[in-house]
């Protein structure tokens, strides 16, 4: 067995690891704190308080009000969930029609290629100029009376971009459509407040920012307007029936709490993390570009296209030297697809297979970083020379 400890782990954007101090609580939790939380003994109450103390801190974090969050199995179900709750309310509106960017992450786009292939509405797509953000007349020219819904992601998985969602939504509103982000890169990486940024939905999931895999949340600007996801013994005000998995959702508030506390400390070396990437790959490799605007995105994640390889061969190599890092989500759940962002902000093919992506997080070290920017140049030459030599 390898030691997994020792790896240098760079792909924070597809997980991240949970710090010892929330693990330690999570154990608590899950031993200690097993009550049902809708059960009425003290074990249950037990529980209870510490569920609804939880949606109160996650609430604060990020502008609510506790009534406004949903307790979900993470993202792919707070998204699906705005989708089915936008086509009941379409349906009473006489609006059919809900846009997206080109960019969004599958977990938007597949429900919504669904409901269009049910022909129960309809999908237009919004393009992204060549720096992978949506522009205001863009976004405009696609907006009339039958748009119901406008999804747009905050922060791209892929590039580490991210929208001016406040500029957009406002704009969506003057049209009478609501508007949903899916803020799973941003929430916990940068301060974020829901009323700010004029939400009406947003999806985000705890794994994202060093909680625990499979809970994550909704928020819901109105929420008697939602319609339930899960019906069945009425718990989430009745809107997400089954059971609170409470030791996880109390370590996804204090995941998030601590998340944001990190930031504060570690904006200027995450900058700093960041330009060295930028600068060292570009300068070491030629045909090495950075993908997405450098103005407005995450600190904490880089990404490139690589011409000359492929990205599959250099993860492998890279793996090798234990770095973990990633080809942006250019083949999910190990399909070998081309990505449809880099595509979207106008690579070719041969480029788009070339795609990287280097995302670092409090738990990692300046030393780290430049171990692994010395071995992406040795592999990336490795690979070009191997590459070489069979033409
Ligand atoms: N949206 C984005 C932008 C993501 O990066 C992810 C996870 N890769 C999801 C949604 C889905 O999250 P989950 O798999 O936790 O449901």
């Amino acid at each position: 067995m390898p030691s997994l400890d020792s790896s240098v782990y760079l792909d924070n954007a597809a997980t991240t690891r949970m710090p010892d101090e929330i693990l330690e609580s999570l154990y608590f939790h899950l031993d200690k704190n097993f009550g049902n939380a809708n059960t009425k003994y003290k074990l249950g109450s037990f529980a209870h308080d510490f569920l609804e103390a939880s949606r109160q801190t996650i609430a604060e974090l990020i502008g609510a009000r506790r009534e406004q969050i949903f307790f979900t199995s993470g993202a792919t179900e707070s998204n699906n969930w705005v989708f089915m709750n936008a086509l009941h309310h379409m349906r009473a509106t006489g609006k059919n029609k809900v846009l997206c960017s080109s960019i969004e992450h599958e977990s938007v786009i597949e429900p919504l290629r669904h409901l269009e292939r049910l022909q129960l509405i309809e999908v237009e797509s919004v393009e992204v100029n060549t720096e992978g953000l949506v522009e205001v007349d863009t976004l405009r020219s696609h907006l009339d009376e039958r748009v119901g819904l406008v999804s747009i992601i905050h922060a791209n998985n892929e590039l580490g971009t991210i929208q001016d969602i406040q500029t957009l939504a406002r704009m969506c509103h003057e049209n009478e459509s609501h508007f949903h982000s899916d803020c799973v890169q941003s929430v916990g990486h940068i301060p974020l407040d829901v009323r700010e940024l004029d939400l009406d939905f947003m999806s985000a999931s705890a794994h994202k920012f060093h909680g625990p895999k499979g809970v994550g949340f909704l928020y819901v600007k109105d929420p008697r307007s939602l319609v339930p996801m899960m019906h069945g013994g009425g718990q989430e005000q009745g809107m997400r029936s089954g059971t609170q998995n409470v030791p996880y959702i109390v370590a996804m508030a204090e995941a998030l709490q601590w998340s944001l506390e990190q930031e504060k400390s570690f904006t200027e070396d995450f900058e700093t993390w960041q330009n060295y990437l930028f600068s060292y790959l570009s300068s070491q490799l030629d045909g090495c570009t950075i993908t997405g605007s450098q103005k407005s995105r995450l600190n904490h994640l880089a990404s490139f296209v690589i011409d000359g390889v492929d990205t599959e061969t250099l993860l492998v190599l890279l793996d090798q030297a234990g770095i973990c890092v990633s080809a942006g989500s250019a083949c999910s759940s190990g399909k070998l697809e081309l990505s449809h962002v880099l595509r979207a902000l106008g690579y070719d093919p041969s480029r788009a297979r070339g795609a990287l992506r280097i995302s670092y997080s409090y738990l990692n070290t300046f030393d780290e970083i430049r171990y692994a920017a010395e071995e992406i140049v040795r592999a990336v030459k490795l690979c070009r020379n191997f590459s070489g030599t069979m033409e």
